[in-house]
């Protein structure tokens, strides 16, 4: 065979997946810097499942959103949002074609791994004045010790009135910290497995250590703590009882890199997806064929169970509301509709080459990451969408000249996860997952790359202006 011959043979038979870079338009880069600036902000406002809602909804309400209230008329173009009790979002741009042809999702999470406090949280040991907390979501515990944090959240109180906290915050607040032991007396601790060289008991944050009253009485540092805290919030120590509160890495979203490539922050699993979601869907100028749907849920990181959670009934309210307003069956609808579960991915690591599949992974600047199914061992607890619906997401992204690639999370047997994707599939909806591909996912501090963000954004409105 002729060397220009097998040359073209090759190109015509092999796969071809470039570097991202290799393939993005020039003129693609300033919109993509431009987005990805967009994004670090909305990613710095939205720290919290509550937080990231009510940005959300800021934006929503800035594109022309309104509140969703049952029994409202809809009609081509309107634009509607409802919100699932401060925690989660779901918008709808209504379509120029009818329900029963099917709405086009796109599902994200907005919750992140973080340290949640527990009920009964204060206490003094030694003279000094800790919370204790219970984490939340898949957390390495080692990662979340000499950090500094921020501390978020509502008090609910007896009267229905409801108390913002927000302490760290904003610059010149104070953090607070987990401390960890010295390496002069880590001996013992380093020869633990790592997963358990840190214990969930000890994941207890430091509040404080000036003690008020006489050097007679007892509990002089928390009486100060809570002293403190009744000032500024006017809340007793019962109210804790009552109260979501979120220690999260107070440290801003940041460039990464000495290219400015990639972008470093907390909670890019899954407000990454979310804000691309979100952001494809607000850009939407006309009323789209179909009607577009963005779901941001709670609670994935623990399994998506809860009110505000994707298993909850909320969202087929929500749905079953809107296709009342064309007389159309639930179900009927939910048939013909198609969803991208939108979350974030493993991305190859050069570091730790030992639990990847190099020929099956999601690499950096190589695009959006489709996933056929998740799960672990032999696809457990994956919904593994059929070939039909990769077909369908491979010639979407190709048309609208989205950079993409699949792969899977992990070697088979080294782990594994989930996302929505089977909650939605189990309600007979078609789901594929896909996302940007994540290093050290789950970790305070998440990279992410920026090609791949833009990519993902214009993959959601390529599933958003699909006409089929
Ligand atoms: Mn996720
Ligand atoms: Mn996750």
């Amino acid at each position: 065979m002729e060397k220009s011959a097998y040359k073209e043979l090759k190109e015509k038979l092999f796969s071809s997946k470039k570097n991202g870079y290799d393939l993005i338009q020039e003129q693609d880069l300033d919109v993509m810097e431009d987005y990805c600036t967009r994004y670090k902000a909305f990613l710095d406002a939205s720290r919290t499942e509550r937080l990231c809602t009510k940005e959300t909804i800021r934006l929503a309400e800035q594109a022309g959103y309104k509140p969703y209230v049952r029994g409202m008329a809809l009609q081509a173009d309107d634009k509607v949002y409802l919100c699932n009790r401060g925690k989660a979002v779901m918008l709808a741009h209504i379509g120029q074609k009818p329900l029963s042809e099917g709405v086009q999702i796109v599902a994200a999470h907005i919750d992140s791994p973080r340290l949640d406090l527990k009920p009964n949280p204060l206490y003094e040991e030694n003279e000094l004045a800790y919370f204790k907390t219970h984490y939340y979501g898949g957390v390495r515990k080692y990662q979340w010790v000499t950090l500094p944090l921020a501390l978020y959240g509502v008090v609910a109180m007896k009267d229905g009135t409801k108390v913002e906290v927000n302490i760290g915050g904003e610059a010149g607040d104070p953090r607070l910290v987990i401390t960890d032991l010295l390496p002069h007396l880590g001996a013992a601790q380093n020869k633990k497995p790592l997963g358990e060289a840190i214990p969930g008991e000890s994941l207890n944050i430091l509040l404080g250590s000036r003690p008020i009253g006489g050097e007679d009485e007892a509990g002089r540092v928390k009486l100060s703590v809570m002293q403190l805290l009744h000032e500024k919030y006017g809340i007793t120590e019962d109210d804790f009882n009552s109260a979501e509160l979120e220690a999260v890495p107070a440290v801003d979203a940041c460039d990464v890199g000495l290219d400015r490539s990639l972008i470093g922050a907390y909670g890019h699993d899954d407000r990454v997806c979310a804000y691309a979601a979100l952001k494809a869907l607000l850009d939407l100028q006309k009323a789209p064929q179909k009607t577009a749907v963005c779901v941001l849920a709670d609670k994935e990181e623990i399994g998506s169970n809860g009110v505000t959670g994707m298993q909850s009934a909320a969202f087929d309210g929500f749905m079953e509301d809107l296709c009342a307003t064309q007389d159309v069956p639930l179900r009927a609808c939910f048939e013909n509709s198609f969803c991208l579960s939108a979350d974030v991915t493993a991305a190859y690591d050069p570091n730790f080459p030992d639990v990847f599949e190099k020929r099956n992974e999601a690499y950096i600047n190589y695009g959006i990451g489709l996933c056929k199914y998740t799960g672990a061992r032999g696809k457990s607890g994956a919904s593994d969408a059929d070939a039909e619906t990769v077909a369908y997401v491979r010639q979407l992204f190709d048309e609208a000249g989205v950079i993409w690639q699949i792969g899977e999370l992990g070697k088979v047997d080294a782990g594994g996860g989930g996302t929505v994707a089977m909650y939605m599939a189990n309600r007979n909806i078609r789901t594929l997952d896909a996302g940007v591909p994540v290093l050290s996912m789950h970790a305070p501090f998440e990279t992410v790359s920026k090609l791949d963000c833009y990519e993902t954004y214009k993959g959601m409105k390529a599933v958003f202006h699909a006409e089929k």
